[in-house]
C-alpha cells in the first residue's frame, strides 16, 4: 500500500496552489492512488489497514488534507477545497463500504463451499430392531386365546418340587419326573429345595389356590431341562400353557378350542387329530396332530410320510389335581395344553435348527421382521 500522499503532508502553498484550477490535479492524484490501494484489498486485515491510512481520525489521509489544505488556506480558495475534500471524504467512505460487502459475501461463499451438503450420498443407516420370532409367535398365540376370553398369566422361573411336580400329580419317584431332567438350585443344608421350573404348569396351580372358578388362563414363558443341546433341543425353551376349568367344561369345549386354535395359528384348511397319550395332570390325556401343511396330507419328509404332525400334548385336567387346589372335582371339569413355542415356531416358519431362535444371528433374525 503506497502512502499517498506525499503531497498532502505539505502546504497548498508549497505546494504552488494558488487557484481553483490548480487544486484539481491534486485532488486528482490523491484519489488515483486511493484507487490503487482499493484494488489490492483481499481481505479483512488489508481492508482495515487501507480505512485506517485514509480515514485515521489523527494521520489519516483525510485529516492531513483539512490540516494541511483546508485549514491554511486563503478564504478565496477555502470553499472549493472543502467541496473537494467532501467528495473525497464520500468517495473513500462508499468505496470501503463496497469492499467490506465484497469480502463478506466472499467469506460466506466460501463456507457455504466448505460445508456443502452432498444430498446424493447414502443416508447413515440406523438399523431398527424388531421384535424376535419367538415373542412374535407367542404374540400370536395369545391373541388367538385372547380373542376365546383367556386371560394371560405369567409366573416365577424358580420354583418349589411342590409347584412343579407334586401339585400337580407327579409324586416323587413318578417316572415323569425322569422325562423332565430338572436343574436344582444349590441350597445351603436344610433349606427347601428350589429349582429351575421344568414347565409353566406351576402357575396354573398359583392361580387356582387364590381364584375359584371359572379359571381360564394362559401361561406364557420360559422353561428348563437338562437336555443336550440340538436341532430339536435346548436348555431353556418356550412354553405357551393353558388351563381352562369351570362347572361346565366338557370334553366337546376341549376339542372345539383345540382345532379353532390349530386352524387360526396354521391356516384354516389343516384338520386336526387327537390321539390318546399319557400326562400325570390330564385324564384322558391326548396328542394333537395336525394335517400336514406342507403336503396336504398325502405325505412328505416334514411330516415322515405319515400326513399328520404331532404338535402338542393335552387333555382334561386329572380331578386328582384339584385335590390340591381345594376345588371340589365333583363339581368343576376342565382342560388344560402345553405348546411348544419353539417347536411351533419351527414348524411354521420351517426353521430346522431350533439353536438358531438361541444365535441372535441378525441375518436369521431380519427375515422375520
Ligand atoms: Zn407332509
Amino acid at each position: 500500500m503506497t502512502d499517498a500522499t506525499d503531497i498532502t503532508r505539505q502546504t497548498l502553498a508549497a505546494l504552488g496552489v494558488s487557484t481553483a484550477a490548480d487544486l484539481a490535479p491534486h485532488f486528482a492524484a490523491v484519489r488515483a492512488e486511493f484507487e490503487r490501494d482499493a484494488a489490492t484489498i483481499t481481505d479483512d486485515a488489508t481492508w482495515k489497514s487501507l480505512r485506517d491510512l485514509w480515514m485515521g481520525r489523527k494521520s489519516g489521509v483525510l485529516t492531513r488534507i483539512t490540516d494541511n489544505w483546508l485549514k491554511p488556506s486563503p478564504p478565496e480558495l477555502k470553499r472549493v477545497v472543502g467541496q473537494e475534500l467532501n467528495q473525497l471524504r464520500a468517495h473513500v467512505e462508499q468505496r470501503l463500504d463496497a469492499l467490506q460487502q465484497t469480502l463478506a459475501a466472499a467469506a460466506e461463499s466460501q463456507t457455504l463451499a466448505r460445508d456443502r451438503v452432498d444430498l446424493s450420498l447414502p443416508s447413515v443407516q440406523r438399523p431398527l430392531g424388531s421384535p424376535h420370532l419367538l415373542r412374535q409367535t407367542f404374540a400370536e398365540i395369545e391373541r388367538i386365546f385372547l380373542s376365546l376370553g383367556f386371560r394371560v398369566v405369567e409366573g416365577p422361573e424358580i420354583e418349589t418340587p411342590y409347584y412343579n411336580f407334586e401339585a400337580l400329580n407327579i409324586p416323587e419317584h413318578h417316572p415323569a419326573r425322569d422325562t423332565m431332567d430338572t436343574f436344582y438350585l444349590a441350597m445351603p443344608p436344610g433349606a427347601e429345595p428350589r429349582l429351575l421350573r421344568t414347565h409353566t404348569s406351576p402357575v396354573q396351580v398359583h392361580t387356582m389356590e387364590s381364584q375359584q372358578p371359572p379359571v381360564r388362563i394362559i401361561v406364557p414363558g420360559k422353561v428348563y431341562r437338562r437336555d443336550n443341546p440340538d436341532a430339536t433341543h435346548s436348555y431353556a425353551f418356550h412354553q405357551v400353557e393353558g388351563l381352562a376349568v369351570d362347572t361346565d367344561v366338557t370334553f366337546c369345549e376341549f376339542k372345539g378350542t383345540v382345532e379353532h386354535f390349530v386352524r387360526e395359528f396354521l391356516g384354516p384348511t389343516i384338520k386336526t387329530r387327537l390321539r390318546p397319550s399319557y400326562f400325570p395332570f390330564t385324564e384322558p390325556s391326548v396328542e394333537v396332530d395336525a394335517s400336514c401343511f406342507a403336503c396336504g396330507g398325502s405325505g412328505c419328509r416334514l411330516c415322515k410320510n405319515s400326513g399328520w404332525i404331532e404338535l402338542f400334548g393335552a387333555g382334561m385336567v386329572d380331578p386328582a389335581v384339584y385335590g390340591f387346589v381345594n376345588y371340589d372335582p365333583e363339581r368343576v371339569s376342565g382342560y388344560a395344553f402345553g405348546l411348544g413355542v419353539d417347536r411351533l415356531s419351527q414348524l411354521k416358519y420351517g426353521i430346522d435348527d431350533v439353536q438358531l431362535f438361541f444365535q441372535n444371528d441378525v441375518r436369521f433374525l431380519r427375515q422375520f421382521s
